[in-house]
């Protein structure tokens, strides 16, 4: 349930109205808006009762929000999130964010190459796998706290802000420091220790789409971070599991639209992990964009069929800096500039 408390309410009555709402046994959420505060109640299970505030002074209206995630929602929040990274670039708004890199970070020569045509094409954010979730324990792990270095070089070169994947608490707080983006892999959505662990973090956190996620589990697990004390979610689909082996996973683009009416926050989508193929990527992420993404994720590689890791769907860097150019496009019928660099 939500409160939105008058324009005029004082501080007093917004305290009643928490006090009430602790007195039952919940927590109170108080969210103050540019001209108004919501409250929102939270740790319900079964619906709460609207009685006591009913005619309440300072209540303007109580909103049932039916949604088992609440934080998430849309009626919980009508209004997009905007996620302001250090580079300046915003996730969420108005532009359409293309983030691009290799699978993993392989050494210095491959990620500053690869850094150069990301910047170069258009793109905003660097990404690479300093932790990589790999299928097979004899597939090539990553280059773990070094690779986070080697980003953060790249970064300093190109501008480019920084997103890379936490697999585990340890490298979690490693790459909350150093990255500008935390990668929630799909391997790991419904890790709900990691989540938790993630939600007190500072730091933008960019949450996948679990490979068998309903997007109610997905919306559920990022109510983890939100509710943890994280609001600065992105939510990035990159396809589920399907029965045809034509494409590496099934890209569920109708549900980047799904999710954009149900909440809040933005969505990324991820045409190279749905797709499995280079051939594929550049049209998918066109129909991402068109469906409404907030911005694409794509893993490009100076020398694909030399890469460690997912080489098939990487893109060479000339088709690279054509996808960007058919995505401003598509996005400048959707009435959206692509961010740029400052
Ligand atoms: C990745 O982005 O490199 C990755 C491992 O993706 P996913 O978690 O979607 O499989
Ligand atoms: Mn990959």
């Amino acid at each position: 349930m939500l409160i939105t408390m008058k324009r005029s309410a004082t501080a007093d009555q917004i305290q009643h109205v928490c006090d009430i709402i602790e007195a039952m046994g919940f927590e109170a959420r108080p969210m103050p808006g540019g001209v108004r505060t919501a409250i929102g109640v939270v740790g319900n299970e079964r619906p709460v009762s609207e009685a006591p505030f009913r005619g309440l002074e300072g209540v303007s209206r109580v909103i049932a929000v039916s949604a088992p995630y609440k934080q998430v929602s849309r009626e919980w929040r009508p209004k997009p999130t905007t996620i302001e990274l250090k580079n300046g670039v915003v996730i969420g708004g108005p532009d359409v964010v293309v983030m691009g890199g290799p699978c993993a970070v392989e050494s210095e020569q491959q990620l500053m190459t690869a850094a150069k045509v990301v910047a170069e094409a258009g793109g905003v954010v660097l990404r690479g796998g300093a932790f990589k979730p790999r299928t097979s324990p004899y597939s090539f792990q990553g280059l773990g706290d070094r690779g986070l270095d080697l980003l953060a070089m790249a970064r300093e070169e190109y501008g480019l802000a920084i997103i890379t994947e936490a697999v585990d608490i340890e490298s979690a707080d490693l790459v909350a420091e150093k990255a500008d983006i935390i990668q929630i892999g799909a391997r790991n959505m419904q890790n709900y220790g990691l989540l938790r662990h993630i939600a007190t973090k500072r730091k933008p956190v960019m949450l996948k789409r679990g490979m068998s996620a309903t997007i109610k589990e997905w919306l559920l697990a990022a109510e983890y971070l939100l509710s943890g004390g994280n609001e600065q979610v992105i939510l990035c689909e990159r396809g589920i599991r399907g029965f045809d082996d034509a494409t590496r996973n099934v890209m569920d683009v109708s549900a980047i639209a799904v999710v954009k009416e149900l909440s809040h926050l933005p969505v990324i989508a991820d045409p190279s992990h749905a797709t499995g193929r280079r051939s594929l990527v550049a049209p998918v992420a066109r129909a991402s964009v068109a469906v409404g993404a907030d911005g694409v994720i794509v893993e490009t590689h100076p020398m694909p069929h030399e890469a460690l890791s997912d080489g098939p769907q990487a893109l060479f860097p000339n088709q690279f800096k054509d996808m960007v150019a058919s995505l401003e496009a598509i996005a400048a019928t959707m009435k959206r500039p692509l961010a740029a660099l400052a």
